[in-house]
């Protein structure tokens, strides 16, 4: 039965209950229990986003340079604030948008844009990425008519620099790291692939959306991390995400260009119409200003040495996953990774049953098929529950080892 807008309205209060009724069989990321698409900083956090997001939910940043200076003015600090930590240097620029798959589509658009215009036939041209990058990428390409040559991972499972360049050729336009990618939370060798990027004289987007707003705090806390940012020349654009570690409201990202000349092919302009010319810095039109001064807020409240707590928390956290996993001999972590997302794997037993086995216990991972693996991404509000889940975790394995389960089907739900 297809619903009708009801002909009168309900009061607040009845809509309210209804709103917190309807959430009673989602995932319970309050408590900690996803370890996906939430990213849990603390309810203090939460609220100034929320309050923030409030006050400006009916300004639109698509009149931002015109009726709304006030997002324009947050818009450039938060640029500013991810500039600096990414180490961009002096002149260069970039734009919030709504996430991350839409940061990417501008790195590709720009780039796409920018060949053209140095009268660069794009018809064939092509996007050279690890396995592991975000299929935001594919997604990009296809709306750009771009090609996508995806190349396998490492055995470190990290990109493959030797095959990345035996398949660059006169169509690829742009190569890609990810700092870390989303599937194993590894860094990819970046200078490597600046260095290949350099010498094939092709775009080399670093897509930082998981990790932009989270390494260069672990690194202050001491993390050893390689260098993947606009610190390495041949590095053009990037991509980093508030909407995850930058603990902000969603629909809240960042993408970065080297220079301003770089920046301009991003931009739509149109005058074919009755209302003079529209520019436009994202694919959107109208922007929420909510997610704007919802960025600004977040970024200001926690400051540095917030996110560094913050990015602490985390990692001992996934420390303390890590030492739980090495005690059991028939599971392991996949590659070393040093931020907040973990993989863990088996060649003994069905990881999946044992995510079926945490499951039924009430947490919730997506999971890899490339190997096979439980997948986990913290957040800080993990930290307070990571002692249950690595009982939990132990407890699942044993299980599974002991009754030699096997997953039904329906494990592989992603
Ligand atoms: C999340 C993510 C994206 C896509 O971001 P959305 O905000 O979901 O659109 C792209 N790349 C990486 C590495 C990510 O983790």
């Amino acid at each position: 039965m297809r619903k009708s807008l009801p002909t009168q309205g309900t009061d607040w209060n009845t809509l309210s209950e209804q709103l917190d009724s309807f959430s009673a069989d989602d995932v319970d990321w309050r408590r900690s229990r996803s370890a996906v698409f939430v990213f849990h900083a603390g309810d203090d956090v939460l609220d100034v986003g929320k309050q923030a997001y409030a006050k400006y939910q009916s300004e639109n940043g698509l009149g931002a340079s015109s009726a709304f200076p006030s997002l324009a003015r947050m818009e450039s600090d938060v640029v500013d604030i991810g500039l600096e930590l990414l180490n961009a240097p002096e002149g260069a620029c970039g734009n919030m948008t709504s996430g991350g798959s839409e940061s990417i589509f501008l790195a590709l658009k720009t780039c796409r844009d920018q060949a053209r215009a140095l009268g660069r036939d794009t018809r064939n041209a092509q996007i050279v990425l690890p396995r592991s990058g975000h299929p935001a990428f594919d997604k990009a390409a296809g709306y750009l008519d771009l090609e996508v040559v995806r190349i396998p991972v490492a055995d470190d499972w990290r990109a493959d620099i030797d095959a990345t360049r035996a398949a660059v050729n006169e169509r690829t336009l742009m190569l890609v790291g990810s700092a870390p990618c989303f599937p194993y939370g590894l860094i990819d060798p970046i200078e490597e692939l600046a260095e290949l990027a350099a010498e094939k004289n092709v775009w080399l987007h670093v897509d930082a959306c998981v990790g932009g707003y989270f390494s260069p705090f672990a690194r202050r806390n001491g993390v050893e991390l390689p260098v993947f940012d606009f610190s390495l020349e041949p590095v053009r654009s990037m991509s980093a995400d508030l909407h995850k570690y930058g603990y902000a409201a969603k629909g809240a990202s960042t993408i970065f260009h080297r220079t301003p000349e770089q920046h301009e092919f991003q931009f739509f302009t149109c005058d074919q119409w009755p209302v003079g010319t529209m520019r436009t810095p994202s694919a959107a039109g109208t922007r929420p200003g909510g997610a704007i001064a919802a960025a600004w807020a977040v970024l200001h409240y926690l400051g540095g040495d917030g996110y560094c707590r913050k990015a602490s928390e985390v990692v001992e956290t996934r420390r303390l996953i890590e030492r739980a996993v090495s005690t059991l001999p028939s599971v392991f972590v996949i590659g070393k990774p040093q931020l907040g997302l973990i993989a863990i794997g088996s060649d003994k037993l069905d990881i999946y049953a044992v995510q079926e086995q945490l499951s039924t216990r009430g947490w919730f991972n997506p999971l890899l098929d490339e190997p096979e693996a439980i997948h986990l991404m913290l957040s800080p509000q993990h930290r307070l529950v990571v002692d249950d889940y690595v009982t939990d975790l132990k407890a699942a394995v044993q299980i599974v080892e002991q009754g030699g389960l096997r997953s039904s089907a329906t494990a592989r739900y992603n």
